[in-house]
Parts: structure tokens; C-alpha cells; sequence
């Protein structure tokens, strides 16, 4: 299975230039490594009608999507409307929207099924809860995990990517600190086991990653776990060398095992 590392560039760069120009420097370079590891890049919405020319080994995605299907909803942008633009993923249930938007379990769940519905490949975001430490991660995962997943069919919850990212390994939040990388396995193996619950051996087929602080000088405490299917990357994600490096990294080990 192919090793997945997804960029959220949130509310950047400023410019469309700058977009283009980040796109552009790996479009090409991708294809050293495209045996191996799959690049979604998941800009602002305002650049996808620009961005979407670039579609290839790139994949795109969205940073969030409306709930409903189409209406009355001020500033929302639909499943229909991302489909126009070639954008293939869809960043559900992250940290940021939960605290400062305040996104609930049922909402995310209510986008995780139009996403599927739509053909849209959900990426769900599973430790978001302001205040949680460290002990109370599995008991946490597990409840998001369930209500986020609430009445999808079993036969599409291998389609879903799980990233495994709490709030505090955020580069950017408030007193942050990467997790270890042994943490991040146990907790990337304890979605695994909640996804085998539901849907016993094809759990393996889905991808399940770790998000938070990964950039050039630790990506290699993650890659080396063969349980973490990638890694959603923020920050290091808009600086072109330290993305391709994380590239690169998740490559070699996975070269290194085949
Ligand atoms: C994120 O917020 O999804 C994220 C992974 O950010 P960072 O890599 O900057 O911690």
C-alpha cells in the first residue's frame, strides 16, 4: 500500500503565485517517488480553479466541506462543487475547526457521509479536544471514531483515511510539542484495532496516518513505523524543501521494506 502525505496549507500562502509556485516545485519531482508514496495538496478553496490544472501525480484536496448537499449557507462550499474543481480528498473534523468553529462529532460525521456519498475520500481527523492529555487519547479516538463513523456502511469505512492528530502536537497551537513516534504507532495500531471491530481483516486496507508537527528533522521517528501510512503535514508544508524531504523520507522506508 502506498504511503499517503497530505499538505494542509490552512488560510496560505497569500497569493496565488505563491500557490502556483509550491506546485510547481514538486509536480515534477514526483514522479521519482510516485511508486511508493501518494501527494494531496489541500490549499485555500479561493486557489482551487487555478490549482486544478496541476492535477496528475498531485491530487488535490479540500480543508472542509458543507454538511448538506446545497442551500441557503453563507460562506460553506459543497461536495458537488469541490467534485468540479478534481478535488478527490477532504480534511473533516480537524482541531482548529472543532475549537474555534466549533465542530461537533455529529456534524463531521453528517460531512463524512455526503463526502462518501459524493465520492469524495474523507480524511478524518481523530485526537481534537482541547484539554485532553496524553492518558485520555484512546478513550477519546475511540468515541470520535465512533461518532464520527455513525451509520456509515461497514463496506465504506476502509475508503476513510484516519490521521491520528492531537490538538497539542499542532505546530501551532498554544504550548505545542510533537508527539513520539511510538505514540503515534500505538495510537495509529488502536484505530486500526476500532476499524477491525467493525469490519475485521479489511481494516487493513485502510490508510491510517499520524498529523502534528511533522517536518524534515523528525519525519524519520514516524516513517520508520510501518503502521503509519503517512503523516498530514501543516506548517513544514509550505516551505518546498522541507515538504519534499518528508517526501523522500516516507520513500526510503517504504523502498527500504518492499
Ligand atoms: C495540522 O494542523 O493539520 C498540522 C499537521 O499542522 P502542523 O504540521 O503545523 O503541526
Amino acid at each position: 500500500m502506498k504511503r499517503l502525505i497530505i499538505a494542509n496549507w490552512k488560510m496560505n500562502p497569500q497569493t496565488l503565485e505563491e500557490a502556483k509556485k509550491l506546485m510547481v516545485s514538486w509536480q515534477h519531482r514526483l514522479h521519482f517517488v510516485a511508486d511508493h508514496v501518494e501527494v494531496v495538496i489541500c490549499p485555500p478553496f479561493v486557489f482551487l480553479p487555478s490549482l486544478h490544472h496541476h492535477v496528475a501525480v498531485i491530487k488535490l484536496g479540500a480543508q472542509n466541506m458543507s454538511w448538506i448537499e446545497e442551500g441557503a449557507l453563507t460562506g460553506e462550499v459543497s461536495a458537488i462543487q469541490l467534485k468540479h474543481w478534481k478535488v478527490s480528498y477532504v480534511i473533516l473534523g480537524h482541531s482548529e475547526r472543532r475549537l474555534y468553529l466549533g465542530e461537533t462529532d455529529s456534524i463531521v460525521n453528517e460531512k463524512v457521509k455526503l463526502a462518501l456519498y459524493h465520492k469524495l475520500t474523507p480524511i478524518l481527523c481523530l485526537g481534537g479536544e482541547q484539554g485532553a492529555d496524553r492518558d485520555q487519547m484512546q478513550s477519546l479516538v475511540t468515541k470520535q471514531f465512533a461518532a464520527c463513523t455513525k451509520d456509515v456502511e461497514d463496506k465504506n469505512l476502509h475508503k476513510i483515511v484516519y490521521v491520528y492528530e492531537p490538538t497539542w502536537a499542532i505546530s501551532t497551537m498554544n504550548k505545542s510539542r510533537p508527539e513520539t513516534g511510538e505514540h503515534a504507532a500505538e495510537m495509529v495500531d488502536h484505530i486500526y484495532t476500532l476499524l477491525e471491530h467493525r469490519i475485521g481483516k479489511a481494516a487493513k486496507t485502510a490508510k491510517v496516518l499520524y498529523g502534528g508537527t511533522v517536518n524534515k528533522l523528525n519525519v524519520h521517528e514516524y516513517a520508520k513505523f510501518p503502521q503509519i501510512d503517512g503523516a498530514l503535514v501543516g506548517a513544514a508544508s509550505l516551505d518546498s524543501e522541507n515538504f519534499w524531504q518528508i517526501i523522500k523520507e516516507f520513500h526510503r522506508e517504504s523502498l527500504h521494506r518492499s
